[in-house]
This record gives C-alpha cells, structure tokens and sequence, in this order.
C-alpha cells in the first residue's frame, strides 16, 4: 500500500507541476488516446500500480486544466492544498458520515465546519446545515424544507402526506434564475414551469416592483451571484416584502454567498441573511476538491422535518446525526475537506481569496476593454462578460482562445448577446496569469 500511495503522490504532484506548461484544453492526440479505454471487461486482475500508470499515461493529458492557474471556464475553482491533501487523507480514511456512531471524526468536522461557514458566511448562526454535492442538490435540500414549512403552515403534513390535495404553494423566481434551482422545484413537485417569473434588469437582478402580490404558501427564490454576471438580487427590500406576506425566502448563492467574508464585498450580500434557506457550493469557491455543495436553513427543525430518516437498525445518539439533515445516508465526509480549508484560509485568508479573484476579474475587464473589446456587464464579482462583435466572430474568437491553449473560457447568451465569459475562482491564479491570458485573448481577437 505504502509504495503505491507513494507512487499516486508522486504521479499528482508532477501532473499539476505540467499544468503550467501544458495547453488548458486536452490536445487532439490526448482526446484520440481516450480510445484505447474502450475495451471489454478485464477478465483477469491487473496490478494496482499498473491501473495507475494506465490511468496517468490515457487520463492525465486527457484531463482538462481545472485544477491549473489560468482555467476561467463555468465557475470551478481550484483545489487549495490542504484541501487536496485532505481530500487524500479522507480517501484513505473511507469514512462514512451518516451517523455519528458510524463516523465520529466525519460528522464532527461537519459540526465544527457548519458553526464556521455560518459565521464567515455572515448567516444566522444555529442554522441547520446540510453537506451534499452542489448547488443543485443545495437547492433540492432547502427547498424541500421551505415546501415542508410553508404547508404546515397552512396545516399541511407535505412529507407524511405528498403533494397531492394539498394547498397550492406559489414559487416566485427572477427571470434570469439558474437552471438547477428550477430542476430543483421539478423534483420537488412544485412544477419547472409554474413558476412566476419577475422581469430582471440589465444584470439579472430581480425587479422588485414587480414582485406579484403573495397569498397562501409562498416560496421566493433569489440569487446571490448571476452565473453570468455576478449580480445580486435585491434581498433586503425582496425579504421583507416576502415575510410580511408569510413567504419562504430562498437563496441560490452557489459563489456569490462567499461575497460576505470579505469585508470589501460583504455590501452586495445586504439582506440575504434575511432569508430563510441558502444554497452554495464549497468545490467553487471555497476551492475544495469536487463534489461538495452546501445547504443552510435558518429553522433547523423544518430541514429535520423534511430529511428524517429513522429506522430501529440506524443508532441516533446525542449528537448532530448528518443523515437527518441531508438527503443521503451513506456519502462521504465532505466536512474533512472543507474544515481544512477554512482551517488553512482562516478569515482572513478567505478574505484575501476572494479579494484578489475580484480584483483580477476587474483587471480582466479593463485590459480587454482597452484592448477594443466590450464588456457587458458590471464587473462586481468575479464574472466578466466579453463580446468581440455578433455571435458568429465572438464564438470564433472563443473557438481560436480554446485551441491556443494558454487559458480556457467558455461561450454564453447574455439577454441576446454572445458572450465569451471569464470566471477568476482559483486561489492559484495570478497578475502574470490575467496578463498572458488577456495576451493570447487579444491575440484571437485580431486574427
Ligand atoms: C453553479 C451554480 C449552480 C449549480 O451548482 P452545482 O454545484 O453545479 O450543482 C446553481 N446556481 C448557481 C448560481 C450556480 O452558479
């Protein structure tokens, strides 16, 4: 065992050492290699060293550069080094975190990691916490406690009873939503399309003036953080007219939530701490290995009420059980990877992360701007939007980007437009990272 983890450590560490000199984008030869894996299955054994060497010869050139300095496509984020190293110990551990009595360090760390993220998320600490894979099922979790609250309000048991015969609940969302919170709510029952949808402004932000009045059970759901823009709903004016009228408040922030550990951005979180439930992820930016998503609910009990899980076989002891909270039972220990993150950052380094992704996302900006291109949105966060001229250039711009290797960044539609859009989430990127990226973009641009 010793001599192959030394092999694995070994083999990881130069593959990331090679991804500053290798194209970001798999080449066309390392795509064709992908071939060879297609073969029937193994009859005989094959020594664990060798499925390494296998693995790394066919799957590392193979890879895409997510985890390099200069990979701006989606919003993915890095791994930071504690992060990966216990993401590695974690592995070795095999832990699973369901119950306490199955796993005392796995759910403890989640304990320990929930009380911190509560509080450099700036949310109301005693909030429950669910620990799961992403922003997608983040959502799921806190809406599946926000459907379970606002039916009993209205003396409806949703999760002894279902959906059927129950009291309509009204599901309001901005127009510029992201896909997986309406996934979400079709999972849930509560339809992808019956939902109201309020008009948006140039960024994405809801229109709160034309929020429809709310009766009966109510769920709003805002964003924190536009995929494309960054933009934040306006929560504060949005929560209270919502709470007054006896709603549910959700909020998507799967990256814009860590705005609030920074001092300097905390401002575009104003009044999202509102709200009821929140959704983030932490494989975005707090830069942990994937999967890992996370789902807070200010009324703990509601989120209990909807992931219980109770069987004589399944010991609940005196302490946080995760698999009451979460809607899997057996996972892995996802709070090993994210304790070290914060443990490793610490507010501060936190802060400076997020900081500093902003800055060279504003950096970004006025480079290409100045280099001719245009910018269409507010840079705020971490998000720019770059147009070369109309969809068919910009998408051959984008195209030319890819190949060159140097950076990645992916196409998207913004209210009608193409756009080429840049995401800075790694803690490794770099001013020299921004400069030879924004070189090799404008050098696409004028081909
Ligand atoms: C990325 C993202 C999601 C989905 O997150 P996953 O981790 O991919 O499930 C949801 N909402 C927003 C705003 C996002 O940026």
């Amino acid at each position: 065992m010793r001599a192959l983890l030394n092999l694995t450590a070994e083999t990881a560490a130069r593959y990331l050492e090679n991804l500053e000199d290798r194209s970001v984008a798999p080449s066309p030869e390392a795509l064709v290699g992908l071939t060879e894996l297609n073969e029937p299955l193994p009859e005989l054994p094959m020594d664990a060293g060798c499925v390494l060497e296998m693995l790394d010869r066919i799957g590392s050139p193979a890879t895409m550069g997510m985890a390099g300095r200069r990979y701006f496509g989606f919003v993915i984020g890095g791994s930071l080094p504690a992060a990966l190293a216990a993401n590695w110990l974690a592995g070795a551990w095999d832990q699973c975190p369901g119950l306490f009595a199955a796993s005392p360090i796995g759910t403890v760390l989640e304990e320990v990691s929930l009380i911190w993220l509560l509080d450099a998320l700036k949310l109301p600490a005693g909030s429950g916490g669910a620990f799961v894979t992403g922003a997608t099922v983040a959502n799921l979790t806190a809406l599946a406690a926000a459907r379970h609250a606002v039916l009993a309000r209205h003396g409806w048991d949703v999760d002894a009873d279902g959906l059927f015969g129950a009291p309509p609940i009204t599901v309001v969302v901005g127009d510029e939503v992201h896909p997986s919170l309406i996934k979400a709510l079709g999972m849930l029952g509560l339809g992808r399309s019956r939902v109201v949808r309020v008009p948006v402004d140039g960024q994405g932000r809801m229109l709160a003036a034309e929020m429809p009045p709310l009766s009966g059970p109510a769920i709003v759901c805002l964003q924190a953080g536009n995929v494309n823009t960054g933009a934040f709903d306006p929560a504060a004016e949005i929560c209270v007219r919502a709470h007054l009228a006896g709603a549910w408040v959700h909020v998507d922030g799967a990256f814009g939530l860590w705005a609030a550990s920074s001092p300097k951005y905390a401002h575009l979180v104003k009044g999202v701490a509102d709200a009821d439930s929140w959704a983030t992820d932490a494989h975005k930016w707090l830069n942990v290995p994937y999967d890992s998503g996370l789902a807070f609910v200010r009324n703990a009990a509601a989120l209990k009420s909807a992931m219980s899980l109770t069987a004589a076989y399944l010991p609940q002891g005196g302490h946080r059980e995760p698999s009451q909270y979460t809607p899997e039972l057996s996972r892995r220990a996802r709070g090993v990877e994210i304790w070290a993150a914060l443990k490793s950052l610490g507010r501060s380094g936190l802060a400076d992360l997020i900081e500093r992704n902003c800055r060279l996302a504003r950096r970004f900006a006025e480079a290409l701007e100045q280099g001719g291109c245009e910018i269409l949105n507010e840079v705020v966060l971490n998000q720019v939007l770059v147009s070369f001229g109309d969809a068919a250039r910009t998408r051959q711009v984008i195209e030319r980007v890819q190949r060159d290797g140097t950076c990645w960044c992916g196409p998207t539609e913004w209210q009608g437009r193409t756009a080429m859009r840049i995401s800075v989430s790694s803690w490794a990127t770099r001013d020299e990272d921004v400069e030879r990226s924004v070189a090799a973009i404008l050098r696409a641009a004028v081909m």
